[in-house]
């Protein structure tokens, strides 16, 4: 590594490498960050059938695999760790990053694309049920472990609805279990879930506890209604978390973040309140989170780099 990079890009989903293609192509030689998940969040989609240029549709992770093959052909170089945190040179205006594996890394413009988190619920045994025990967050992922099972699903925005439409083509019954007594989905999305015979709404309820079965595993969801304060346990071998997102802390003390938590960005797109550090994708996007918009600002946030270094060579 230099001593002081040019381009640090935080974040190998989509906005990371687009940013990354633009940024090699200008020979700015970025070093690419990659986090827990290289590749991002569309690695476990079995088939992405809104993003131009494939008509038959794309898997996720080979999407990500082009991406990241056309980065590393222009001189793309990754380093295997995470950001764990960010601060400014004392004197020059560079950006110093502690990585996960010990070291730092000094470089002159950031982007940063850390894409977004799923949320908790902090019930009682999260975590050792993730661990492949009967809790889940992405039913693209992992649906198909609870094949002709009955599983619930908790949420009510258009993310659970996918999860629960998803796996009505899988399971055997969905309980789709939400706090109110609609759905927040967009209509037809919504419209879909209310017809399908395979799930059924579980209204005014929210989940307290699991049961487990005798080796620890999920056999059943206890929920509350908000209403009238009862318990009952709904008999499951799956629960699906679809309870919205949360963004990287890492940046927090860093750059601006609105109150929920996404990065601000100044008048002009992609532009962080910090000079030379811009943010592109999920991470800055609360209102459309899809690949080809996060490719789109990683590729904003490249050329905005690229001026930025030029206008202080
Ligand atoms: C199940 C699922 C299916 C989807 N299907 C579609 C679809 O069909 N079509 C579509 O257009 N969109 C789809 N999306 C949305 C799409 O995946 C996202 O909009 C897109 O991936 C956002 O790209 P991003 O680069 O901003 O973030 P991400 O793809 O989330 O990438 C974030 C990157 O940041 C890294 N990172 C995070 N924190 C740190 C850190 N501290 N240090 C270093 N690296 C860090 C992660 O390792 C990861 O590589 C889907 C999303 C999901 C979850």
């Amino acid at each position: 590594m230099a001593d002081c990079e040019d381009v640090v890009i935080v974040g190998s989903g989509c906005a990371g490498l687009s940013a990354a293609i633009y940024t090699a192509r200008s020979q700015l030689k970025p070093l690419v960050i990659e986090g827990e998940k290289p590749g991002g969040a569309l690695m476990p989609s079995a088939k992405v059938d809104n993003y131009p240029g494939f008509p038959e549709g794309i898997g996720g992770a080979e999407l990500m695999e082009r991406m990241r093959r056309q980065a590393e052909r222009f001189g793309t170089r990754f380093v295997k760790a995470s950001v764990q945190k960010a601060r400014r040179h004392d004197e020059k205006e560079e950006t110093i990053l502690t990585l996960s594996d010990g070291t730092t890394v000094t470089t002159k413009a950031l982007i940063i694309a850390t894409g977004l988190q799923p949320n908790r619920l902090s019930l009682p045994h999260e975590e050792e049920l993730l661990q492949g025990k009967g809790l889940s967050m992405c039913a693209t992922c992992d649906g198909f472990f609870y094949k002709d099972e009955v599983v619930c699903v908790i949420g009510g925005g258009d993310h659970a609805c996918g999860e629960a439409l998803h796996l009505s083509a899988l399971c055997k019954k969905v309980f789709l279990v939400h706090r109110r007594d609609a759905l927040r989905a967009s209509e037809i999305v919504a419209e879909q879930v209310l017809k399908n015979e395979k799930i059924t709404c579980v209204w005014n309820h929210i989940p307290t506890d699991f049961k487990l079965d005798a080796d620890g595993c999920i056999e059943g969801l206890v929920v509350r209604n908000v209403v009238d304060k009862t318990e009952r346990v709904l008999p499951c071998k799956g629960v699906f978390l679809a309870v919205g997102w949360h963004n990287s802390q890492v940046f927090n003390d860093f750059v601006e973040v609105d109150e929920q938590g996404y990065i601000k960005i100044a008048s002009k797109a992609v532009c962080t309140s910090v000079p030379g550090v811009f943010a592109a994708g999920d991470c800055v996007d609360k209102y459309y989170r899809q690949a080809g918009v996060a490719v789109g600002m990683g590729i904003q946030a490249a050329l905005e780099a690229r001026a930025w270094l030029r206008e202080r060579a």
